[in-house]
């Protein structure tokens, strides 16, 4: 069974990282026992088994974890939605703002189409940027994302709040205030 206040102790905060001021939460920890990866894979697995997913989108990199995981179980197609530079074919590129300055998200042209239901993964929420683009990048192909899923939202940085807003579903594992 999921318990919430185990996940959560495996989640260490890092103080001024990558800079002053900003507490990174670290899910190395979390990673790193088979257990809690065990309860946070079998929920989202038992959240989307009966779903209308099509396709597992999985944010660069460490939402690829958790992709490849729910991709293997769910037997969906996996895709990719990376850092700039690092897919070989042709892509369609989106910028957004982090935390931390300008990014670009990219993914491969035709990865998707039209009627495709896309169950979206990353690591973490923070302002959002991040899922927004990978979102929009998934519009473009004229597909769907059926919902955005992540270990930890971080829902005073308003992301969460933000991707409601623009209709996208969201699910969330745990939140640090
Ligand atoms: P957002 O785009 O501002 O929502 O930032 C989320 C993205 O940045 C995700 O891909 C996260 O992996 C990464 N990120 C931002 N802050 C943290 C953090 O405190 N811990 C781990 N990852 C983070």
């Amino acid at each position: 069974i999921f318990d919430e206040y185990t996940i959560k102790s495996l989640i260490r905060p890092v103080p001024d990282f990558p800079k002053p001021g900003i507490v990174f939460r670290d899910i190395t920890p979390l990673y790193h026992s088979p257990r809690a990866m065990r309860m946070v894979a079998d929920s989202l697995i038992q959240r989307y088994v009966e779903s209308p997913v099509t396709h597992i989108g999985a944010i660069d990199a460490r939402g690829f974890l958790l992709g490849a995981v729910l991709a293997y179980e769910l037997n969906k197609p996996l895709v990719l939605f990376r850092k700039v530079g690092k897919l070989p074919a042709e892509t369609l590129c989106e910028a957004y703002e982090t935390e931390y300055g300008e990014a670009h998200l990219e993914v491969h042209k035709g990865a998707l189409g039209e009627g495709d239901q896309v169950l979206l993964l990353d690591d973490l929420i923070a302002t959002g940027g991040t899922f927004l683009a990978a979102a929009s990048l998934i519009k473009q192909m004229g597909a769907e994302v059926y919902e955005a899923a992540a270990i930890i939202d971080l829902p005073d940085l308003g992301g969460s709040r933000k991707m409601q807003d623009a209709d996208i579903p969201v699910f969330t594992l745990c939140a640090f205030e």
